[in-house]
C-alpha cells in the first residue's frame, strides 16, 4: 500500500478522534502527532518529546486505541518515536506545557457533564444524520417510535444485523432524542462487554449494590452488542434481574446484536424469550440509491464537494457495510486534502477505495469471528472449543481454528493462539498447524471444510 493511502487511514483515525474529543483538545494534542507509516502490523506515530508522550498516553491513549479500532476494525498496536518539531514550530515546549492545565480543567468540566454511563453519545449519531432507505426504514421507524414514547409499545426494542449497518447510530439516536426533550432523563448507553467488565469489577470490589443501583435507576437502558453476554452466566443472571426491574417500571430497554435472538447461542432461554417480548427488527444493507444518499449526506456534513461520478463509484464498489462506505469516502477526501483540496480523478479515487477494501476485508476477521465460525461449522459449543477437554470431537475443530488464526491474522503470536484454544503452548499450535497442512494436501473433508470456512469468514 502506498504511503499516501496509509496516511489517509491515519486521517480517518483523526476524523474519529474529532468525533470523540472536544475540538480544542483534539487540535492541541493530535496536531503534534504525526504519522510515520506502518512497521509490519504496527502503526508508527511520532511525537515531539517524552513529556508529551506520557501525557498523551495517559490521557488519550485509550481514546486513540478506540479510534484506531473503529477505523481498522481490529486492534492495531502503536509504536511511538520521538521527533522534535523544533524547525517547524519554535517554542513548542512552552506551547505544550501551558495548556496542559487548561486541558485538565476542561476535562474535569466535561466529566461532570457526562451522562451516567461515563461514555458520551457520539454527537453525530442523531436521527437527522441517519439516511433512511431500503433496508433500514423499519428499524428507523421503530427507533423513532421508541424515542417518542419510551417504555410503552416496543419494550424491549431489539435490532439486529451485520456490522456497520447503523445499529449503534440508531440506538444513540434514541438517546439523543430523549435527552433533547428532557435533559434530566438518565440515558445509559453501554456495550454488553462493558456491562460485563463492570459487573466483574463490582464483584471483586464487593460493590455490587452500587452496580445494581446504577443500572436499575436509569430511564432508558441501551445495550450494544448484547450477543457478547453469551456463555457469561453471572452477567446473564444480573442482566435478567436488571431487565425485569426496568421492565416492571416501564423503563425502555433497547438491545442490539449481530444476529436474531433465536440465533444467539449460549444465552439462557428465559433471557432469549424476554428479548422477543417487544419488537424484534432487523437492518439490512442499503441499496444503491440509499448508499449514494448516505455518501452525499456525509460529504455535506464534512463540508466537502465530491463529484457525483466518484460518489457513485464508491457506492457501486462498497456494498455491504456503511462503515466501509464511509471509510472509502473519508479516504477519498483525505487524498483531496493532501492535494490541497484540488479535484482528484476517478482513477485516483478507485485506487484509494481498492486499498481500503483490501485492508478492511482482512481486518474484519478477528480471533473471535474465527472461533465462532469454527464452532458453528462443527456444531460444537464455543466454551468447548476454548476449553481444555481433550475429547476427540474437539481436537480437529481446535486444530483448524488455530490454523485459520495463523493464516488470517499474522499478527497473532503462537502463544496467544494457544491461549485461545484451551491454553495450549506454542509448540502445540505449530504442530496443529502442520497437521492441518498435511490434511489439506489430501484435498478431502478437511480441505472442503476450510474452504467453506474461509468463504464464510471473508463474507463471500
Ligand atoms: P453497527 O453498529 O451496525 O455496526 P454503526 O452504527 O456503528 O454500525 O454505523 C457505522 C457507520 O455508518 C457510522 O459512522 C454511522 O454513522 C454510519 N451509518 C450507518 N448507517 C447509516 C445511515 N443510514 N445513514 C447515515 N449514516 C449511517
Ligand atoms: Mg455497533
Amino acid at each position: 500500500m502506498s504511503f499516501q493511502t496509509e496516511e489517509s487511514l491515519w486521517v480517518q483515525v483523526l476524523g474519529r478522534l474529532e468525533d470523540m474529543l472536544e475540538p480544542q483538545v483534539c487540535e492541541h494534542w493530535f496536531s503534534h502527532v504525526s504519522f510515520n507509516g506502518f512497521n509490519g502490523e504496527r502503526m508508527v506515530l511520532s511525537v515531539p518529546n517524552e513529556f508529551f508522550l506520557s501525557w498523551l498516553q495517559e490521557r488519550y491513549g485509550e481514546v486513540l486505541n478506540h479510534a484506531i479500532h473503529e477505523v481498522f476494525q481490529k486492534e492495531v498496536p502503536v509504536d511511538f518515536c520521538i521527533q522534535p518539531e523544533n524547525n517547524a514550530k519554535p517554542g513548542i515546549r512552552k506551547d505544550i506545557a501551558k495548556p496542559v492545565k487548561e486541558i485538565s480543567e476542561e476535562n474535569t468540566e466535561r466529566r461532570n457533564h457526562r451522562p451516567p454511563n461515563g461514555l458520551r453519545l457520539n454527537p453525530n449519531y442523531t436521527f437527522e444524520n441517519f439516511v433512511v432507505g431500503h433496508g433500514n426504514e423499519f428499524a428507523y421507524a421503530a427507533a423513532k417510535a421508541v424515542s417518542e414514547s419510551p417504555g410503552r409499545n416496543y419494550n424491549p426494542l431489539f435490532i439486529y444485523g451485520m456490522t456497520g449497518l447503523g445499529k449503534t447510530h440508531l440506538m444513540q439516536g434514541i438517546g439523543h432524542q430523549l435527552l433533547r426533550r428532557d435533559s434530566s432523563k438518565k440515558v445509559m448507553y453501554v456495550t454488553s462487554e462493558e456491562f460485563t467488565n463492570e459487573l466483574i469489577m463490582s464483584i471483586s470490589e464487593g460493590s455490587q449494590s452500587r452496580f445494581r443501583e446504577k443500572y436499575r435507576k436509569v430511564d432508558i437502558l441501551l445495550i450494544d452488542d448484547i450477543h457478547f453476554i453469551a456463555e457469561k452466566e453471572a452477567t446473564q443472571i444480573e442482566f435478567f434481574h436488571t431487565f425485569n426491574e426496568l421492565f416492571d417500571q416501564h423503563k425502555q430497554i433497547v438491545l442490539l446484536s449481530d444476529r436474531s435472538p433465536k440465533e444467539i447461542r449460549g444465552v439462557e432461554s428465559r433471557l432469549v424469550s424476554r428479548f422477543e417480548w417487544g419488537l424484534v427488527t432487523d437492518i439490512q444493507p442499503p441499496d444503491f440509491e440509499t448508499r449514494v444518499a448516505i455518501l452525499k449526506s456525509k460529504t455535506m456534513q464534512k463540508g466537502y464537494e465530491v463529484e457525483d461520478a466518484i460518489l457513485e463509484y464508491i457506492a457501486r464498489s462498497v456494498t455491504s457495510n456503511v462503515r466501509q462506505l464511509e471509510g472509502a469516502l473519508t479516504g477519498v477526501i483525505a487524498l483531496m486534502k493532501l492535494r490541497g483540496n484540488s479535484k482528484i480523478t476517478l482513477e485516483q479515487a478507485e485506487q484509494v477505495v481498492r486499498d481500503i477494501e483490501d485492508r478492511s476485508q482482512i481486518s474484519t476477521i478477528t480471533p473471535e469471528s474465527i472461533l465462532r465460525a469454527v464452532a458453528e461449522s462443527f456444531d460444537v459449543r464455543l466454551v468447548d472449543l476454548k476449553g481444555r477437554c481433550r475429547k476427540k470431537q474437539y481436537v480437529l475443530p481446535r486444530q483448524i481454528g488455530m490454523y485459520l488464526c495463523r493464516l488470517l491474522i499474522p499478527s497473532l503470536s503462537l502463544s496467544y493462539i494457544g491461549e485461545l484454544f484451551g491454553g495450549k503452548d506454542h509448540t502445540t499450535v505449530l504442530h496443529s498447524c502442520e497437521r492441518v497442512e498435511q490434511e489439506l494436501q489430501k484435498k478431502g473433508e478437511t480441505y472442503r471444510m476450510i474452504e467453506s470456512l474461509l468463504k464464510k469468514l471473508k463474507g463471500e
